[in-house]
This record gives C-alpha cells, sequence and structure tokens, in this order.
C-alpha cells in the first residue's frame, strides 16, 4: 500500500511556519496584508474567500475582503487593483478567479503588481519562473512541489509526468519540476499513448478535472502520485469530492499518493498565505522566510 502524503497535516505545519514568521514581522512593526477581491456570488469562490479570510487572520495577518457586484464594471475593479496597489498594508492581492463574462481575465490580472500577485498569475511572474528567476509562484504548484520535496527530498533526475497544461496548475507545474531537475513531460487531451505516458512517471501530477481518469494500470509501481483534481460527482446519493485519480486502486501500485480531499487542496491556501508573507519580506527589503519559496 502507498504511503499517503497527508496535505491538511503539512498545510497546517506550513500555516505554523507561516505565523511563526508574521510574529517576527509584527515585532518590528510590519504587518502583512492580503487583499481577496471577489466578483459576483460564485457558490464555490463565496467558500473561498471566506476560508482564506478566516486562515490569514489565523496566521496573524490583516485580512482586506472587497466583494463587489457581479455587473460591476470592469473599469471599476481596475480601479481597486490601482488603490490596492498603492496601498502600503497590502502586500498581496487575489483576484478569485473565474471573473465574470464581461471582464478580461488577463487585462485585470495583469493590472496587478507584479509584487503583490501572490497568485502568481501576472505575465511577468510567469516570465520570471519560466527563466528560473526569483517569481511569485503560483499556490497550487507550489503546495505539490513543497509535498514532493519532503516526501524524496532532492527531485534530480526523476522522471516527471504532469497531466494537464493550465496556466494555473500544469504549466507552472512542469516549470517547478524543471527547476528541481527533473525530466518533464507535459500530457493533455492530445497527448498519443497517455497511459503509456503516465507509466513513465516516477512522479505522477494529475491536474485534468475529469473524476478517477487516471487508473491503477497507468501508474508505475512505486511512483509518487500528485492528485490535483477536485470533482463533486454522485454516489449513493451523496455528493463526494473525488481527484482525478483512481485512489483505491492506485494506492495498491504506488509509492506515494495525495488523497482526496486532504491533498493538495489545503495546501493551496496555505501556500497563498506562504506567499503573501514572501511578498511582505521582499517589500521591506527583509531575508525570505525559509522553505516557503521554490
Ligand atoms: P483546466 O484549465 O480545465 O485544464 C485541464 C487540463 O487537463 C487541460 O490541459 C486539458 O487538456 C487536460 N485534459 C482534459 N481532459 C483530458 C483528457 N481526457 N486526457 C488528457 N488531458 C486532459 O483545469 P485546471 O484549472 O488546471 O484544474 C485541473 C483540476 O485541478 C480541476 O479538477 C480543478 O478543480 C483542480 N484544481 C485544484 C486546485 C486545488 O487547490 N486542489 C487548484 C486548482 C485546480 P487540453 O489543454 O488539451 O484541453
Amino acid at each position: 500500500m502507498a504511503t499517503i502524503i497527508d496535505g491538511k497535516a503539512f498545510a497546517a505545519k506550513v500555516r505554523g511556519q507561516v505565523a511563526e514568521h508574521v510574529a517576527r514581522l509584527k515585532a518590528q512593526g510590519i504587518v502583512p496584508g492580503l487583499a481577496v477581491v471577489l466578483v459576483g456570488e460564485d457558490p464555490a469562490s463565496n467558500v473561498y474567500v471566506t476560508n482564506k479570510h478566516k486562515m490569514t487572520l489565523e496566521v496573524g495577518m490583516a485580512s482586506f475582503e472587497h466583494r463587489l457586484d457581479l455587473d460591476t464594471p470592469e473599469a471599476d475593479l481596475l480601479a481597486l487593483i490601482d488603490r490596492l496597489n498603492a496601498d502600503p498594508a497590502v502586500h498581496g492581492i487575489l483576484v478569485q478567479l473565474p471573473l465574470p463574462a464581461h471582464m478580461d481575465a488577463a487585462k485585470v490580472i495583469n493590472a496587478l503588481d507584479p509584487a503583490k500577485d501572490v497568485d502568481g498569475f501576472h505575465i511577468l511572474n510567469v516570465g520570471l519562473l519560466g527563466t528560473g528567476q526569483k517569481a511569485m509562484v503560483p499556490c497550487t504548484p507550489l503546495g505539490c512541489l513543497m509535498m514532493l520535496r519532503d516526501h524524496h527530498g532532492s527531485l534530480s533526475g526523476l522522471n516527471a509526468v504532469v497531466l494537464g497544461r493550465s496556466n494555473i496548475v500544469g504549466k507552472p507545474m512542469a516549470q517547478l519540476l524543471l527547476g528541481d531537475s527533473c525530466t518533464v513531460t507535459i500530457a493533455h487531451s492530445r497527448t498519443k499513448d497517455l497511459a503509456e505516458v503516465c507509466r513513465r512517471a516516477d512522479i505522477l501530477v494529475a491536474a485534468v478535472g475529469r473524476a478517477e481518469m487516471v487508473p491503477a494500470d497507468w501508474i508505475k509501481p512505486g511512483a509518487t502520485v500528485i492528485d490535483v483534481g477536485i470533482n463533486r460527482v454522485e454516489r449513493d446519493g451523496k455528493n463526494r469530492l473525488v481527484g482525478d485519480v483512481d485512489f483505491a486502486g492506485a494506492s495498491q501500485v504506488a509509492g506515494a499518493i495525495t488523497p482526496v480531499p486532504g491533498g493538495v487542496g489545503p495546501m493551496t491556501i496555505a501556500c497563498l498565505l506562504a506567499n503573501t508573507v514572501t511578498a511582505c519580506c521582499r517589500a521591506n527589503g527583509l531575508a525570505e522566510p525559509e522553505g516557503l519559496t521554490p
């Protein structure tokens, strides 16, 4: 049976490290602040934003919530971003995605001050990560990298397959693994012989958004499987969350695996807090917290 990588416990540890760092900053009169902007009432986004607010306060940081109506003009959102960019109490800004259809998400994200872009989606941060320079790194892949490093120590020379090529997960995940000297393959919906590609992976990161798409026989015995997927399915008349990997089967073959829920999910918010404290340190010319950046 595979070792279960307990993302919930790991995330609690990361939040503890963040809280310690926040306390040290506060002793110097600096309070890290995170602003979260939500446009509209999407129920899932609403839950995320509420959780982020709660956990930001729990680690001792300042939390600024901005909830805008669904029909808010794009210009008003851009004006709010300008104000947050200029506000010295705000070190991190997160605009909750997806944005309503009348807004241009790329334009909005690229209006953020890259130094405050704690989601790491600004074009400058994407470029910095891609060229191996100090960037703000997207939270979900950062959380996956932390768990992989914790489990393996060095990732150097391992074959990593990233299933999915989104800007939010797949591409930055591949960059981070490359940065740690893995041999990286990015697979997607047009990949030929996907099963064979996956079977070569010492590390398999699944980020496709298709319930239990990866069966046990796509997994190399002993591989480490990171399941990013969050899929809602109905089982026995109940709503359940499942990943992109058939957990029951895969855990018989893999060496280590993250569960869903309780794997990657909790690490994402923990890494958002970590990124905010990192941004705050950079803004103040202070040393960055160790272990919270790639
Ligand atoms: P996305 O933007 O929809 O991208 C999905 C990727 O999977 C695409 O690159 C797509 O390929 C590929 N794909 C889809 N069907 C495929 C198939 N049958 N075979 C091979 N590849 C296939 O999704 P995302 O934003 O990256 O999210 C992926 C999953 O992670 C979702 O379940 C999401 O809810 C979850 N997620 C979780 C967290 C967390 O905190 N745990 C954070 C973010 C996302 P093409 O590019 O060729 O279409």
